[in-house]
């Protein structure tokens, strides 16, 4: 099959990243037999040396005519002082021009990397697998603002309609249905007029759904569960404030940033795919950051815009197989010595030589 794939590298150790995922993708299209046709795009602090601002009209038309966005990360020190301009609007404008309003993250706990999790042992023991869908261009973010002229007074305003919660819970049941068929709605439906909408709409939906077991937690008692007992959770549906605060939370238990991928999703196919991590400037250049959260991005590209479980799966194999064999890359080395780190694209070509048809 064909695909258009817009590419946007960013800055910093974007670029070196998608560079890897690029690889991955050649392999797939010499193994099954597709073809992947790319555009690039040019975002963030890129954009802003080449035209002034993060994201042009014409970048966000060129993504429109894709049929997926793979971003490598925006931003650094270099574009912090400017007036009003940030290379994180490009983020924000890609979501907003393609209409993206569900952040899907996955937290799984890789058993080779147990070593990594900052969590006790017998926490753990189990390991866990959890997926985050966030609702991402509603709620607090997005209310009405504003601060009063002298500067002593704030406010923010959290507002759900009915539509933006059913399409939301609609990936989030979709996602349960695909998984373990467990969904936990976290919310704070003891004080929050919108949570009580949300469990109105969640209950009314769930009805058509008996196979699936769900729950619904307060967001303060959900982030303490996350470090008690993360096995309990299977796919967690959230507003897009407490999805962004849970989402780092359960990030974190896996143990390292470069290794957790995220799909931005809308109504049709046309997605936008990244790693969690920014453009970490500390590091940039140097050719040591690991890649394997852009590749299993690549992975989720292939399965939610693609429809290419196969191959997704093909991915996400090889990368478990490299780390299964040892293979790691400094951030994944949680302080030993006796190893020398794979560079990011020696471990691309790892995860390249482990991809075969099951
Ligand atoms: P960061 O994620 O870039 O880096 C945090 C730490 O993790 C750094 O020490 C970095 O070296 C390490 N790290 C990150 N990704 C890694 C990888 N793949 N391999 C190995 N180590 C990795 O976060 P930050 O330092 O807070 O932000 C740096 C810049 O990135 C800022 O300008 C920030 O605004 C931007 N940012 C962009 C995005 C995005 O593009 N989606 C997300 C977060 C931050």
């Amino acid at each position: 099959m064909d695909f258009k794939i817009a590419l946007a590298p960013g800055d910093g150790i974007g670029p070196e990243v998608v560079a890897e995922a690029v690889k991955v993708l050649k392999k797939i299209e010499e193994t099954f037999g597709h073809h992947f046709a790319y555009t690039e795009l040019t975002v963030g602090g890129a954009s802003i040396d080449k035209w002034g601002v993060a994201l042009t009209e014409e970048t966000l038309e060129k993504a429109k005519q894709s049929d997926s966005v793979l971003l490598g990360a925006v931003g650094g020190p270099k574009w912090e002082h400017l007036d009003g301009i940030r290379p994180e609007q490009a983020l924000l404008g890609l979501r907003e021009g393609l209409g993206l309003f569900t952040n899907l993250r996955p937290a799984t706990m890789y058993e080779e990397l147990k070593d990594a999790c900052p969590l006790k042992d017998e926490l753990v023991k189990n390991g866990f697998d959890i997926l985050i869908v966030r609702e991402l261009t509603g709620g607090i973010y997005f209310g009405k603002n504003g601060t009063s002229e002298d500067g002593t007074y704030a406010y923010d305003t959290e507002e759900y309609s009915e539509a933006e919660i059913r399409r939301v819970m609609k990936v989030g049941i979709q996602s349960a249905l695909l998984r373990d068929k467990k969904l936990t709605i976290v919310d704070k439906a003891n004080i929050l007029e919108t949570s009580r909408l949300w469990r109105k709409i969640a209950e009314e939906m769930l009805k058509e759904y008996p196979e699936i077991t769900y729950n619904y937690l307060y967001v303060d008692n959900a982030s303490m569960q996350l470090v008690k007992d993360p096995a309990q959770f299977d796919v967690i549906v959230t507003s897009n404030m407490f999805g962004d605060i849970l989402s780092d939370e359960a990030s974190m238990l896996t143990g390292s940033i470069g290794m957790l991928p995220s799909a931005s999703l809308g109504e049709g196919t046309l997605g936008m795919y990244e790693p969690i991590h920014g453009s970490a400037p500390d590091i940039a250049g140097k050719g040591i950051a690991n890649p394997l959260a852009t590749i299993l991005s690549v992975a989720m590209m292939l399965e939610h815009s693609f429809g290419l479980k196969e191959e997704a799966k093909t991915i996400e194999n090889a990368v478990k197989t490299a780390l299964k064999a040892g293979f790691r890359t400094g951030d994944l080395l949680n302080g030993r010595t006796d190893y020398k780190p794979l560079s990011t694209s020696e471990m691309g070509d790892k995860v390249i030589a482990f991809m075969q048809r099951a």
